[in-house]
């Protein structure tokens, strides 16, 4: 980092935003098995690729502002209300719009020790003061969270199911935290993993409906396969989804992602398909790696978080994984040194996980 410029200076807390480091993709210029950024290792649905090369016909033209396709496709899948949907480049976008209309400097961010990198950026960039909630056993507490709230806290950020854990936070224990918070608090529901609980679990969309001070946020980069077109939405209350359109850009997203995005959505054959075998492959890889010694939280994602016996241990496993041409995540920075997070890959990429594990595991005793 440069020295700060004299005078011309960022607002507060844009320094010390450490830059999010992403998944890597390659080792040593040779492409890798990656199963770090909990991508869908069968792809998007074959309506998504089609629609998007369709799109190529209409590139001069500016996209539709108010997603009214893509809303509709979301609601008629959710069974949500159109008008309380609000659609953005990743979901990220929307955690940033979050930060930006409900925070700022002096007010206070909540998100939990181990949780998503992002919350920690977005309430930074919007110069609002991060606090830090510790966890049980990688395990969100909302005890916790509610005996860390002051009349400063405007937004508390919580991924259900988790990452980099995939613990998932009980529907009553999350109605409770809604319940508890102070009265200038929104409390954001992340339901990137919501996919992958099962068909009836709704990430928190109920409460939403229920409650006036719970969002959820929702995206196409998991499940549907669509990381690389960054398409992202959210669900709210009609006061904060009017207060976030009006810091959106109008042309946030573009005509090929909105297409790619309703096709991949209204293919719910693909997702149900793709959350089977996801479920089956997690399964196994989990059961595979307790038998060699090394147990995970039951995920309820699509990667699960494998607990070594030291941070020594966790770095020479990794080590050995790229040896295999495997690349997952460290996730040092998330306060778990002695853990891997590993994507579920497909059934085969599972069992080139487990075949390089085994043999680490074989060569330590
Ligand atoms: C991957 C992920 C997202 C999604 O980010 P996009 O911007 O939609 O790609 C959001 N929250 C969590 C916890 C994630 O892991």
């Amino acid at each position: 980092m440069s020295e700060p410029h004299p005078t011309i200076r960022p607002r507060p807390g844009i320094l010390d935003i450490a830059l999010y480091v992403g998944g890597e993709s390659r080792l040593a210029g040779r492409k890798a098995l990656k199963l770090s950024s909990n991508e869908n290792p069968y792809g998007p649905s074959p309506r998504a690729i089609e629609a998007f090369h369709a799109a190529a016909a209409d590139l001069a033209l500016y996209p539709d502002s108010g997603h009214g396709a893509l809303r509709r496709a979301i609601s008629e899948t959710h069974g949500l209300d159109p008008e309380r949907i609000i659609c953005g480049a990743g979901s990220d976008e929307i955690l940033t719009f979050l930060a930006q209309t409900y925070a700022g400097e002096g007010d206070e961010v909540i998100y939990t020790e181990h949780g998503f990198g992002m919350y920690r950026i977005v309430a930074l960039a919007a110069s609002a003061t991060p606090v830090v909630v510790a966890e049980r056993e990688r395990r969100v507490d909302v005890d916790a969270i509610l005996a860390a709230c002051t009349d400063r806290t405007r937004l508390v950020f919580l991924a259900n199911p988790a990452n980099p854990t995939g613990t998932l936070l009980a529907e009553e224990e999350v109605r409770r935290l809604a319940g508890g918070l102070p009265a200038a608090a929104l409390l954001v529901v992340d339901g990137a993993y919501a996919e992958f609980v099962g068909a009836d679990f709704d990430g928190a969309a109920g409460l939403v409906d229920a409650r006036d001070n719970v969002v959820m946020t929702r995206t196409f980069s998991k499940i549907h396969g669509l990381g690389g077109l960054r398409v992202g939405w959210g669900y709210g209350p009609r006061h904060v989804i009017e207060a976030l359109n009006r810091v959106r850009g109008p042309f946030n997203l573009s005509g090929a992602a909105l297409a790619a995005a309703e096709a991949a959505i209204r293919d719910t054959a693909h997702t149900e398909d793709c959350r089977a075998k996801n479920a089956e492959n997690r399964a196994r890889l989990a059961a595979d790696l307790t038998a060699l010694g090394i147990p995970s939280d039951p995920s309820e994602a699509n990667f699960i978080l494998a607990r070594f016996s030291s941070t020594a241990e966790a770095e020479a496993c990794d080590a050995a994984l790229r040896d295999a041409g495997i690349i997952v995540r460290r996730v040092a920075g998330y306060g778990l040194p002695h853990c891997l997070r590993i994507t579920i890959g497909d059934a085969e990429g599972c069992a080139r996980v487990t075949q390089a594990i085994r043999a680490f595991a074989g060569a330590r005793v």
